[in-house]
């Protein structure tokens, strides 16, 4: 018996993430500028730690209810509706996740059966569609287009529905492409999503990066709210990728099914972090707005460097990636990368890594420091002039 042919037959068809795979190469090299991970640089600020710290000197080590301690659900629904205005019941409406990542598997293993589709978004987050398989969904991608400004569209999303489509995946601002939908925008689709009676998972852990205007949630229309699952967590807003921590908000039936795989899967999210967020959400709006002024100023830079040099780019409004299109040199996005590494010692992700409409694409993430983007622009200046 080879232990291979114990493997069920999905997980043959998921692909190792295409960034991973990237960033394995580019780490066993020495003087590489990486603009490559999508995760903020800065440290999550201090008295955010500190309420870590005093929560293992009060021995606050124990499994927490399942759902998530309850002042930090409560603190999560206040957070929803101060933000955003979107209201919630935090006995039943609210699951602390181990990050945005697990409130994805749990809402898509939730919802479907074997076939059921999945409408994802091309160029998307790399997890979507391997958890939509994992799940036992079939993906059905949109491309989405760079002249649209990576926007959905009505027609788009009109071709893509049919008898089977169970649930529709959205995420704006977006990874990789920045992309925002306005009220007006999503004012378009909503009609269509109520009347085919489909589920939103709609990933807005970007949500606080959003750079002209406020940000609207799907979860906002009222004809569709007990259709939207809201995904989010404290990975980017507060800088806290390491500890894990992220919440779903939906309507209760839905919540109650999610808790049980969370809870036989699960168990709950770490407690530590959880009192960490408890203080994220309370006393932490300075420390986003400074984040994201810093994230702005970069945005501006490396957009206005870019343009400078060659790579056409668009100004995104939102997230912290920029996505240039790099058709004109003739390489496809996987050579650009490839090459670009070897000969300039700079590491960003193709864009095929985010699905098929991500080629012809590089993603650029500017959560890195003044200092490192110029230095990464003069060299990728030059490669281009070598080209
Ligand atoms: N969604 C999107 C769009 C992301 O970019 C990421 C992280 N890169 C996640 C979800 C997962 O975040 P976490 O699990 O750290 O909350």
């Amino acid at each position: 018996m080879k232990p291979k042919e114990l493997l069920n037959r999905k997980i043959g068809t998921i692909p190792p993430s295409g960034i991973r795979k990237f960033f394995d190469l580019a780490n066993a090299m020495e003087g590489v500028i990486s603009l490559g991970v999508g995760e903020p640089d800065f440290d999550t600020p201090w008295h955010i730690r500190e309420e870590a710290i005093y929560a293992i000197e009060k021995g606050r080590t124990f499994y927490s209810a399942n759902a998530g301690l309850p002042q930090l659900r409560q603190e999560i629904c206040r957070y929803l509706k101060r933000r955003f205005h979107l209201e919630y019941q935090w006995e039943s409406q609210i699951i602390v996740t181990v990050g945005g990542s697990e409130a994805i598997d749990i809402a898509l293993r939730a919802l479907l059966d074997p076939g059921d589709e999945v409408i994802v978004l091309s160029p998307g987050y790399v997890a979507y569609e391997p958890c939509v398989r994992l799940a036992g969904g079939v993906p059905v991608i949109i491309e989405l287009k760079e002249e649209d400004q990576f926007k959905l569209k009505k027609e788009q999303l009109r071709q893509a529905l049919s008898e089977k489509t169970k649930a529709i995946l959205i995420n704006f601002p977006g990874n990789p492409t920045g992309g925002v939908m306005t009220r007006e925008d999503y004012a378009e689709i909503v009609p269509l999503i109520r009347d085919a009676g489909i589920a939103v998972l709609t990933d807005e852990i970007y949500a606080e990066l959003t750079y002209s205007g406020q940000h609207c949630s799907i979860a906002e229309f009222e004809e569709i709210h007990d259709q939207v699952m809201l995904i989010s967590g404290f990975s980017k807003a507060w800088s806290m990728t390491g500890w894990r921590l992220g919440y779903i908000a939906a309507h209760p039936d839905l919540i109650t099914a999610m808790n049980k795989i969370h809870q036989y899967a699960i168990m709950c999210a770490p407690t530590i972090s959880q009192v960490a967020g408890m203080e994220a959400m309370a006393h932490g709006d300075s420390d986003v707005q400074m984040m994201k002024e810093s994230f702005e100023r970069r945005r501006n830079f490396i957009v206005n460097g870019l343009n400078r040099i060659g790579l056409t780019c668009p100004m995104p409004q939102g997230a912290f990636y920029v996505f240039p299109s790099i058709r004109h040199t003739g390489l496809s996005s996987d050579e650009f990368c490839e090459q670009l590494l070897a000969k300039e010692k700079v590491a960003v992700v193709p864009g095929s890594a985010f699905g098929i409409s991500g080629e012809g694409f590089v993603r650029i993430s500017y959560a890195y420091s003044i200092e490192e983007i110029k230095a990464a622009l003069q060299r990728i200046e030059h490669f281009l002039k070598e080209l």
